[in-house]
């Protein structure tokens, strides 16, 4: 039986392909991009985190933990001891982080996944991020919605991450169980992956949502940590191949990859493998939010809103080299 690692099935989604969706997004991915808007997702196996806006220093996690995985690491107390309300009855809203009483480490090394501290918080502080399904559980759920599928103009499943591939087995079933059902299928992915894999997930993928982050190979190595060129040539091959719809998608990353230099290349190169339009994922202002619930560093203001006249000058640089720019949310 194949199973694999699901971060969250998302139902309705309306920017992860044609028509209505729903979305199924596998744990783990090669990339380690600086932005990532899932980093509970990066990881391929499942996690515990402390959700520490939730806690409200009750002590009861104190020496649960079987592997000394978990650890204080800040304690900062709170006015007069006053808890103020937040997510969970008592807790601190997040955004008083300065007022945090108490900030968990939790060495992933150590973890065992028992989930002792996940049942012995009160408020619940601690979530595993991660659920081992197998295919057949993650279909049943995907195929309850087919009539969505059937009346929006055609809808169906859309898997993606992390990065779908990094689970190779899993996706290739998944995507092979939906077809077998006659559901629509679109693969979200990075293109960082071994030629002859993605080629075999193309029998069974209607449309490719295919990511291009920066054009630049050494600023693509330092935001994302691998190099672009299996990724241009993935591309390139998708074209070659035919037999599938692709769409190039650019995610808008501020300081990162927003410059006109970057977005002129990017234009070219899409143009050159004969598409007609791009999709522009806007910068996401709260993006951040669930860094801030985990307790993680975010390299981005949240809650800042991307500038929309130079959202509009990089969409006119896609019009200028004859593409059409196709805004998704934002
Ligand atoms: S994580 Fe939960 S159990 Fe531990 S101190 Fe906070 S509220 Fe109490
Ligand atoms: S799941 Fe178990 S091993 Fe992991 S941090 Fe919680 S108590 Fe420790």
């Amino acid at each position: 039986m194949i199973t694999g690692v699901v971060t969250n099935i998302q139902y309705f989604t309306m920017f992860d392909g044609p028509g209505i969706r729903t979305t199924v997004f596998l744990k783990g991915c090669r990339l380690n991009c600086r932005w990532c808007h899932n980093p509970e997702g990066v990881r391929h196996y499942p996690e515990v985190f402390h959700l520490w806006s939730n806690c409200n220093d009750c002590g009861q996690c104190d020496n649960i933990c079987p592997t000394g995985a978990l650890q204080v690491v800040e304690r900062l107390g709170h006015e007069g001891g006053v808890v103020t309300g937040g997510n969970a009855p008592g807790s601190i809203p997040i955004e008083n982080r300065d007022k945090m009483v108490r900030k968990i480490r939790i060495d992933k090394g150590l973890c065992l996944g028992c989930r002792q501290c996940v049942e012995a918080c009160p408020q619940a502080a601690f979530v595993i991020s991660g659920e081992i399904m197998t295919v057949d559980e993650v279909i049943e759920k995907v195929a309850e919605e087919r009539l969505m599928y059937e009346n929006s103009d055609g809808g169906g499943l859309t898997l993606s991450g992390g990065e779908p591939t990094a689970q190779p087995e899993f996706c290739l079933a998944l995507l092979k169980a939906a077809k077998e059902k006659g559901i629509n299928t679109a693969l979200d992915t990075c293109g960082y992956v071994r030629w002859d894999i993605l080629n075999e997930m193309l029998d069974y993928t209607d449309v490719v949502l295919f990511d291009i982050k920066n054009m630049a190979p050494k600023a693509h190595r330092e935001f994302t940590g691998v190099s672009n060129d299996l990724i241009q040539e993935n591309a390139r091959r998708i074209i070659a191949r035919g037999g599938v719809e692709m769409r190039v998608r650019i995610p808008v990353i501020p300081g990162i990859n927003d410059s006109a230099e970057n977005m002129e290349k990017a234009a070219e190169f899409i143009c050159a493998l004969g598409l007609k339009a791009v999709d522009i994922l806007p910068f996401h202002p709260w993006a951040g939010q669930s860094y801030r619930l985990l307790g993680l560093d975010y390299p981005f203001t949240v809650g800042e809103w991307y500038p929309g006249e130079k959202q509009e000058r990089i969409e006119e640089i896609f019009r200028a080299n004859g593409l059409k720019p196709n805004r998704l949310g934002g």
